[in-house]
């Protein structure tokens, strides 16, 4: 029997390992789908299209959003993303979970507009560590680094906002929290109570 996917929607400021454990996560949990969002950034060295984002043109991107086709969308950084509202739906229609990294922005618009999702906040370990790791990763210019701190505290006074709260001081461990939240997450006894026989007699109850 199966219950009703679940949107799990994962936020951090850049550099806190997001998007490392979001891969880690997605790896070691077969079922769980990664929404794949529309971008006007620039592909980084690396980057497929389709894959990692969808990599559109601005006249594009203003295209969707006069078209009512994205659930959220924001600029960040200097550039527009957003998650398309069919995405989602797939999702839903195929009572798959779905993960979605996406900036605070995004994640307050989605709870605004009442979507049954479960927020995760990841937190580096110190602003210290944050910069370490904006530096190391080596894929943006000094310029793009000193606008991303600059962004990083108002991102991280958002974390009040979430359901949880992960903080990123050694990867494995981060990995296993978020893992460990999407497990008690679908046990949740509204979601698990979907999954049971109907001879147990629980589902009118809900
Ligand atoms: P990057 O350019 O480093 O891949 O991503 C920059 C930021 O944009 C990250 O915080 C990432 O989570 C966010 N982001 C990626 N896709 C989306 C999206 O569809 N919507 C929103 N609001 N933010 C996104």
């Amino acid at each position: 029997m199966k219950r009703k996917g679940i949107l799990f929607v994962i936020s951090a400021p850049s550099g806190a390992g997001k998007t490392s454990i979001c891969s880690e996560v997605v790896d070691r949990m077969p079922h769980l789908r990664q929404s794949i969002s529309y971008t006007t950034r620039p592909k980084r060295e690396g980057e497929q299209d389709g894959v990692d984002y969808h990599f559109i043109s601005r006249r594009q991107f203003d295209q969707m959003v006069h078209d009512g086709a994205f659930a959220e969308w924001a600029e960040v950084h200097g550039n527009s993303y957003g998650t398309a509202k069919d995405t989602l739906q797939k999702a839903q229609d195929d009572g798959a979970d779905v993960l979605l990294d996406i900036d605070f922005q995004g994640a307050a618009q989605l709870r605004q507009s009442g979507l049954d999702g479960v927020f995760l906040f990841i937190m580096p370990p110190s602003m210290k560590e944050l910069e370490r790791q904006l530096i190391n990763r080596d894929t943006d210019s000094d310029a793009v680094i000193k606008r991303r701190m600059q962004n990083a505290s108002n991102e991280i006074a958002q974390a009040v906002h979430f359901d949880y709260v992960v903080v990123n001081d050694q990867l494995p461990r981060a990995v296993e929290t978020v893992m460990a939240i999407m497990r008690a997450e679908s046990s949740r006894t509204r979601r698990a109570i979907e999954t049971l026989p109907d001879e147990f007699g629980l589902k009118s109850s809900t």
